[in-house]
């Protein structure tokens, strides 16, 4: 290959990399993987500058998709050049430094590893949220924004100002919100900020405020007078903060580039510390003048650099691959290792997933693998080691029955993984009344594991039902368990009858159904008999539902044990109602569509108007849909209410509607 042809193989591996990053967020490389290929291109761009053209990936910054309104940002957004190591923090100095001849004070912040936004403040209300996209234009994605509780809605002081941050979403949230999908067989993110990034672009703002999302302001551009007079970028973030913003507190204002080394050295292994994912230190001169002075190329800034933390990547030897089966019957292989050090700590064991992955990595027991720790906590294979062994060794086989019960495993359509399909195999219901227990689900306090445990053990129970036939002294009957802990154990038990609907539909453990679509599902439903009396057709047409959500809701309701199960809790006490029970019937019988921004209302506001009126939310318009409710900016949706004839509401219309 030829250095042209090679440049448009790199150009073009960037570009499809690129957008599945930033728009399907979903990467096929690794970020290590993907800064090589980076690398490579803008050196030889340097080295054959006629084949550099604008359209280059090195000229440019992410990518923006169709999914929101384009915004075209009123100050443009740049990405940052990267630093790998103190030479190179060294040229870097020395280059910003040559024309004014004397050392630059600098400011070291934490590199947030998220999703760029930038926010407008007017008179000190947040009016527009936009992603940084391609840096000329974004996403408009205001309301989700607003889910955002680090982001300040008023200000302490009524300014006018646009700021950029980082929208990030924490660790421990983030390996949540995977280990949810991997039970429900669902697409996993590959990183915090994928999840950050995808939590946060979706259509419904319901979802994203679910999700455990924050930010980190880190830039400030100041529209009025008195805050133009602001001379640093240190002094402005400690201004962003006096506003009302959340700033990282690990910033430091350095007199040079040693004292940012230092900064880089410090946060290389504290970072392992934080709940929040960092991938570097970012390093910006501190005088605004210098910075306007030393401008930007078309990419970044001239004036800061990231300075990249080394990658944590090692390899070591897989031992074996272990089998787990989880509460919805879906077994996950988790790969056993020869221990090794990695980012602060001895890693045995990683994630691989599912069985799909482990056939698109061929990972075979004995290989050289590569782990990584993806938010730096869960370690997980990313691929294998070329090695002379790995053609020997025997490709992987997914196994045929339950590791625990022996029972036959299932494949399912549309569905990611392997499933137990014996319904009363043991260590799937040992998962079950474990998630039963758990704070999420019906939060029974005094009861974990190792009582689950013994109580399956000693066949006192055998499902979650049984937990509420027991008594006080049965629970005496369990290893080291006296009467104190016994009655409190009882009584934990007792009081959670008394959960709202959503938590028990949570319990359930109902595929596909997590905690979120439970909270839906009894947002739209008063008890239990009337979520199990509806038709697949209600059921698909609730927003946030979807055919595979409905199909398995439908289905579960129809299953003689599931329903034996539910009359059994029924009759021991359990019979929620939801908390969401309609307050009027004003509009009972009549389906909604939203489409378009309305005027006061956001979206969620408006469904839940819909919902405590008695009437029900649809995601599509058909000639069943009652009414179409618009705002501006109204989609296809509008035109389709159009041709069928529904009728079109503005929001004064609805608000009369309900008054
Ligand atoms: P970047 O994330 O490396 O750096 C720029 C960004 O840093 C800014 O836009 C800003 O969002 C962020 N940032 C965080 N903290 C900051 C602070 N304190 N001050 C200023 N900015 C701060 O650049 P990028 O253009 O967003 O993404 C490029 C990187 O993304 C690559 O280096 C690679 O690691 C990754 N990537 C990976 C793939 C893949 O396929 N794996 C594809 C595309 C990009």
């Amino acid at each position: 290959m030829d250095v042209f042809e090679r440049i448009n193989f790199l150009k073009e591996e960037i570009n499809k990399s690129n957008y599945k990053y930033y728009v399907e967020e979903d990467p096929y490389l690794t970020d290590v993987e993907y800064d090589k290929l980076f690398a490579e291109l803008k050196d030889l761009e340097e080295k054959y500058p006629m084949f550099k053209t604008p359209d280059s990936p090195t000229q440019r910054v992410g990518s923006v998709s169709e999914k929101f309104f384009s915004h075209t940002h009123k100050y443009r957004l740049y990405s940052l050049d990267n630093t790998y190591n103190e030479e190179e923090l060294h040229k870097w100095y020395e280059r910003v430094c040559k024309e004014y001849n004397k050392e630059l004070e600098l400011v070291c912040e934490l590199k947030i590893d998220g999703l760029a936004i930038a926010l407008t403040y007017e008179n000190g209300l947040f009016s527009l949220g936009v992603t940084r996209g391609d840096g000329v234009t974004g996403e408009e994605i205001t309301q989700n924004l607003k889910t955002v509780k680090a982001i300040p809605l008023k200000l302490f002081e009524p300014k006018n100002l646009e700021v950029r941050g980082e929208i990030y979403m924490p660790k421990s949230s983030f390996e949540k919100l995977n280990a949810e999908s991997i039970e429900k067989g669902e697409k996993v993110f590959a990183n915090p900020r994928n999840a950050a990034s995808g939590s946060l672009r979706q259509l419904d703002s319901k979802i994203t405020a679910k999700r455990d999302l924050s930010m980190f302001t880190y830039t400030a551009i100041f529209e009025d007078e008195d805050d133009k007079k602001i001379k640093g970028h240190y002094e402005s973030i400690m201004r962003l903060k006096e506003l009302g913003f959340k700033v990282n507190p690990n910033i430091r204002l350095v007199k040079n580039i040693q004292g940012a080394i230092d900064f880089c050295k410090e946060w290389e292994t504290k970072r392992f510390e934080l709940d929040y994912a960092t991938d570097g230190v970012v390093i910006k001169v501190n005088d605004f003048a210098i910075q306007r002075d030393l401008g930007f190329t078309a990419r970044a800034p001239k004036w800061a650099t990231a300075f990249k933390f080394p990658p944590e990547e090692v390899s070591t030897k897989l031992l074996d691959i272990e089998l787990n089966t989880g509460k919805t019957g879906i077994v996950t292989p988790v790969a056993v290792l020869e221990p090794v050090q990695l980012a602060g700590s001895t890693v045995s064991r990683a994630s691989l997933h599912n069985f799909d992955e482990i056939k698109r990595l061929d990972v075979r027991i004995g290989d050289t693998v590569l782990i990584m720790k993806a938010a730096e906590i869960i370690p997980k294979v990313i691929k294998v080691v070329d090695t002379k062994e790995h053609s020997s060794l025997p490709e992987y086989e997914a196994p045929e029955f339950c590791p625990a019960c022996g029972g036959k495993l299932i494949e399912k359509e549309g569905i990611v993984g392997l499933y137990c399909s014996n319904p009363n195999c043991g260590q799937l219901m040992r998962s079950k009344i474990e998630y039963w227990v758990s704070k999420e689900a019906m939060d029974i306090d005094n009861i974990g594991p190792s009582v689950i445990q013994q109580l399956y053990e000693k066949k006192m129970i055998s499902n979650p039902v049984d937990l509420y036939r027991l008594l006080p002294q049965d629970l005496m009957m369990l290893d080291l368990v006296q009467e104190k802990s016994a009655s409190n154990m009882y009584f934990s038990i007792q009081e959670s009858k008394t959960r709202p609907l959503n938590r028990l539909l949570t319990a359930l453990g109902i595929r596909h159904v997590g905690k979120e679509t439970a909270d839906i599902l009894a947002g739209e439903f008063a008890s239990l008999e009337d979520l199990k009396n509806a038709d697949l057709e209600r059921l698909s047409q609730i927003e946030g539902i979807g055919g595979i959500i409905a199909q398995s809701v439908y289905d579960y309701f129809r299953d003689e044990n599931n329903l034996k199960m539910l009359e059994d809790l029924k009759s021991l006490g359990l019979n929620p109602v939801s908390k969401a029970a309609p307050k009027s019937d004003k509009l009972a019988g009549k389906t909604f569509v939203l489409t378009g921004t309305l005027e006061t209302l956001s979206r969620d506001e408006a469904s839940a108007l819909i919902k405590s009126n008695g009437g029900k939310t649809s995601s599509s318009v058909s000639k069943k849909t009652s009414y179409v409710l618009a705002g501006a900016n109204p989609g296809s949706k509008f035109d389709k209410a159009q041709d069928l004839g529904v009728i079109i509401l503005t929001e004064k219309d609805f608000l009369e509607m309900i008054k």
